[in-house]
């Protein structure tokens, strides 16, 4: 059965590997495009886009309205990807969400509304089958050195701020350390900030530079030694095996799965 996508973000860099991965897939249709500009017209009156036929809306409603998709793929900003991932769930059409900066509170809606119309959906803060590796990797190590801290990288073009990734990866160790009090109690920041964020005594770093993609380190320190996990996405193409296996999984889905882990098989 071949898929019919839609993806919102055509022109940006995450949207534009995506269209090309769609394209190349002989299993997926790309049906429909959702750019807040070029209503109207088609995916080849836009130099960056390959020359194909696939029509452009504003309206997100009307997108899937007309070309009746199965799968919304959305890499947009954090409002226009969380009012898009609402209209898809509530029109009965599946939602693979690659936009980062969704609250905690907009996943849980997103999540009752999936789980309310039976309409799978899946959320992952990175789609990079390493970087999941490295988040996986980073929960074990915590059991046996709990003292962690996290460094994440990105170019200076990105919104929020910790990453998805750094944030999801302090969720993970958390879960398999406590709440624990880091440096020396009476540390004091010269410049506020200097420490990074702390998300239950874990600091984050944000680091944002031209240049730079999408990478983090996760450090932790024990007697007499570091341990260093890190992953780097050096070209958005790293993000693309992960978003085709959930436009695959999700088709099978009938609530929201949050990230890219619990989808793959890593028993
Ligand atoms: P980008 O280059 O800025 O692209 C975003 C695109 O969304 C732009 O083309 C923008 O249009 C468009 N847009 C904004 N508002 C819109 C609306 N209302 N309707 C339709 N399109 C709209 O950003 P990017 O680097 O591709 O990243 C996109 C998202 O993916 C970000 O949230 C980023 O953090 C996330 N991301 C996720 C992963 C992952 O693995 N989960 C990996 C990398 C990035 P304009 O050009 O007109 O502004």
């Amino acid at each position: 059965m071949t898929i019919r996508i839609i993806i919102a973000g055509p022109r940006g860099k995450m949207g534009q590997e995506a269209v090309n991965m769609v394209l190349k897939n002989k299993e997926f249709q790309l049906v429909g495009c959702i750019d807040r500009k070029n209503n109207g017209k088609k995916l080849t009156d836009i130099s960056s886009l390959p020359n194909s036929d696939v029509p452009i809306f504003e309206d997100p409603e009307e997108c899937m309205h007309t070309v009746h998709p199965d799968v919304l793929i959305d890499l947009t900003t954090p409002y226009a990807g969380f009012e898009h991932t609402l209209i898809a769930l509530k029109s009965h059409v599946r939602a693979v969400v690659g936009t980062s900066g969704f609250s905690e509170q907009q996943i849980a809606e997103l999540q009752a509304l999936a789980a309310e119309n039976k309409t799978g959906c899946i959320i992952a803060p990175n789609f990079a089958i390493g970087a999941v590796l490295m988040m996986q990797f980073s929960k074990l190590a915590a059991r046996y050195l709990p003292d962690v801290e996290i460094i994440e990288k990105h170019h200076d073009q990105k919104l929020d701020a910790p990453s998805g990734t750094a944030i999801k990866t302090a969720e993970l160790i958390k879960e398999a350390r406590n709440n624990k009090q880091q440096g020396h109690p009476d540390e004091v920041e010269l410049i506020p900030g200097a420490r990074g964020a702390a998300d239950d005594g874990i600091h984050i770093h944000s680091v944002r530079l031209p240049g730079l993609v999408a990478h983090q380190e996760v450090m932790f320190g024990g007697s007499g030694q570091i341990l260093t996990i890190k992953h780097d996405s050096h070209h958005r193409e790293s993000f693309m095996d992960g978003i085709r296996l959930s436009v695959e999984h999700v088709m099978n889905l009938e609530q929201l799965v949050y990230g890219l882990e619990n989808i793959l098989n890593l028993d």
